[in-house]
């Protein structure tokens, strides 16, 4: 996919944003576990990074996938993967659907303020019970009169702490399991949502991550998004999004990693020279770099299915995939370069490399992508 001077201009407004507005603040916001996610988004919403792909309707710049690619990519830059992670959820996870199937009314009230910056927004789908098998989930919405009574509870929500919405998977029938779920968006202030306790992480450590119950939560049927029982078809839909962007995001923090890598070699001197001058540390450092780009290039390819049209599913996994495995393993390999300063919580690397962990858990595991993988191939059951 090749990209223009517009992009690259959106990508310099991103970097620019980020210097300023963002980086200063985020050692503070790690150590304190929380990010102001209010006012955050309120930055990033004036300058309209969080409605790139989203309809002019609402208030979105109505620009195709291959901005919402560079948006997570730029995003990276970001020193805390934790604070890019919250916004990754604000535009490419918690809001695709509702801007592809929610109706003018749903759309109006939750996405532009979602767009806007003016509400914080989560997604819920994973269950104490389990995340992977997302189809066996347990919370149920059922229709009384007009509206639905919620019960249940979410597990691991970004977010959730601070938002104003969820967009919440929920059972609404007894039937099959793939055919019974709606996507329902679940103002959190509303009687009977209980956040229970904020998680305490290895990583991603500004990002607010939230268990919630659920208990006889009532909300409007008019909050559903789309189809009654369309919600895992929707998820699924939403899940090409999300993985696309963690693959891109991903791109955004390996090369950070290697940047910051070649800046610390190029200083530290041992055995009377620069680190960076033994060849050892130059070619490995290249091999990385080749690695980032190839991860790039298969998300690449996945953002220009989406912008034709056409299912993403096997290349956005496959990006996912590949994203998970390799940013493990160029967080790894950089933080071997930096030695004692790469084991200490307080040098970015150590930053990246605990952030970068859960690339290959969060958004589905890496073997729930090669389960997708293996059944498009056909291989499944043999
Ligand atoms: C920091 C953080 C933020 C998150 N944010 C959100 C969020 O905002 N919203 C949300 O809904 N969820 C969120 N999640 C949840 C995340 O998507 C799940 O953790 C993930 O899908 C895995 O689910 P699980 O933790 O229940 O693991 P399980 O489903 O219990 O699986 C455990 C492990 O088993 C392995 N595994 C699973 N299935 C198979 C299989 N078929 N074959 C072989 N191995 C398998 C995988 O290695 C997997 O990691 C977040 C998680 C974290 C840690």
């Amino acid at each position: 996919m090749l990209l223009t001077p517009e992009h690259e201009e959106f990508r310099r407004s991103i970097r620019a944003w980020v210097e300023a507005e963002i980086n200063p603040h985020v050692d503070a916001w790690e150590a304190a576990g929380i990010f102001p996610a209010h006012q955050v988004f309120a930055s990033a919403g004036r300058l309209g990074f969080l409605g790139a792909t989203k309809p002019e309707a609402y208030g979105g710049l109505g620009l195709d996938e291959s901005f919402g690619a560079v948006l997570a990519e730029e995003l990276g830059a970001i020193r805390s993967g934790g604070v890019a992670m919250a916004i990754g959820v604000q535009t490419d996870m918690c809001t695709p659907a509702l801007a592809a199937e929610g109706g003018p009314a749903l759309c109006e009230e939750w996405l532009r303020p979602a767009i806007e910056g003016r509400l914080v927004g989560c997604i819920g789908v994973s269950e104490a019970g389990g995340g992977s098998d997302v189809a066996a989930l347990r919370t149920s919405a059922v229709r009384d009169g007009a509206d639905y009574v919620i019960d249940g509870s979410k597990m691991w929500i970004t977010n959730g702490t601070q938002a104003d919405f969820c967009c919440l998977l929920a059972n609404t029938s007894d039937g099959p399991v793939h055919r019974n779920k709606s996507l329902i968006i679940v103002p959190m202030k509303t009687k009977g949502v209980q956040i229970t306790r904020k998680i305490d992480k290895m990583g991603m450590c500004a990002s607010d991550t939230a268990e919630i119950f659920f208990d006889a939560v009532r909300v409007p049927q008019a909050n559903r998004i789309g189809e009654e029982g369309m919600g895992f078809i929707y998820q699924m839909r939403q899940f090409q999004i999300e993985r696309i962007w963690g693959a891109m995001n991903a791109v955004g923090i390996m090369r950070r990693a290697i940047a910051c890598t070649i800046a610390y070699t190029s200083e530290r001197r041992t055995f009377g020279r620069p680190l960076i001058a033994n060849q050892v540390v130059q070619f490995r450092l290249a091999e990385l770099e080749t690695e980032v780009e190839s991860v790039s290039a298969l998300a690449m390819r996945a953002v220009e299915e989406v912008v034709a049209g056409r299912d993403a599913t096997r290349l956005a996994t496959m990006a996912k995939l590949r994203a998970g495995r390799t940013i493990r393993r160029v967080a790894d390999e950089c933080l071997q370069f930096w030695g004692g300063l790469g084991f200490a919580s307080e040098s970015e690397i150590n930053r990246i490399y605990r952030d970068a962990r859960l690339v290959s858990i969060g958004g589905g595991a890496d073997e729930v992508m090669l389960q997708i993988l293996a059944k498009m191939m056909g291989l499944l059951g043999r």
